[in-house]
């Protein structure tokens, strides 16, 4: 049980037998590797949703953080995961901390993790609240398009909102046989998910992997 701000967080039966539930549907929807299904299977969902409705946390669907965010549904969080082929011990770089979900479920899966984020009562909150959850990601405020210069190069990339176009300081800074995986397009409409892979000889190779809708990757805000 976690105490915070004034509330109890407890991860009943009952949640954990929704959470059961969730994985068997994503696991349905085809997502096939074991450690993004085990690391979803241990997170308590429920604990990054400004909800006491279990109900929300554990369907496959987003859910509002506040300022305008919103934590991207569980099977999106699976399918980027998947696609970033993570192995133990990997750097890793997210933009878009959000709610932290998505970084606590790279981090379980044995990724060191650097997590950017563009809005500051986002950023305290996760940086306040993760511990308390026994993970202390890299967390920073700032804007993820410049990436994180100074401790790059990293072996996975991934961009949790919607890119106009692939950043050229992202891809300066992805490691040799590295990997970006970022939802590209209009932020109105649909994004189409691109991996991105980087060969020993520095060449990309794009691929493009279906239709997701993100919130838009915010620019030049203070
Ligand atoms: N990964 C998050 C969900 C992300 S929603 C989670 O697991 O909860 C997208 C997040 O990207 C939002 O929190 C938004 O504020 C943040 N964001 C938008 N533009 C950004 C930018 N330029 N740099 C860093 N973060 C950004």
């Amino acid at each position: 049980m976690i105490r915070y701000k004034g509330l109890l967080l407890e991860d009943s039966y009952r949640a954990q037998g929704l959470r059961k539930k969730l994985v068997q549907d994503i696991s349905q929807k085809g997502i096939s590797d074991k450690r993004v299904l085990d690391a979803i299977a241990k997170i308590p969902r429920h604990y990054f949703l400004d909800s006491s409705f279990l109900e929300f946390a554990y369907s496959d669907k987003p859910f509002p953080i506040g300022e305008g965010q919103t934590i991207s549904q569980p099977y999106t969080v699976a399918f980027q995961s998947q696609l970033l082929q993570i192995k133990a011990g990997h750097k890793v770089l997210e933009i878009g901390t959000g709610s932290g979900y998505q970084a606590i479920v790279l981090m379980e899966m044995g990724a060191k993790v650097y997590s950017i984020e563009r809005v500051k009562i986002l950023y305290e909150k996760a940086k306040e609240f993760l511990p308390l959850l026994g993970y202390k990601p890299k967390l920073y405020y700032g804007d993820g398009y410049k990436g994180l210069p100074r401790l790059a190069p990293f072996d996975r990339i991934i961009v949790t909102a919607a890119a106009p176009e692939v950043p050229h300081d992202l891809l300066a800074q992805l490691a040799t046989d590295g990997i970006l995986i970022i939802p590209v397009g209009d932020s109105n409409g649909v994004q189409v998910m691109k991996s991105i892979h980087k060969d020993s000889n520095g060449v990309f190779t794009e691929k493009e992997h279906g239709q997701f809708r993100f919130v838009p990757m915010l620019e030049d805000k203070k």
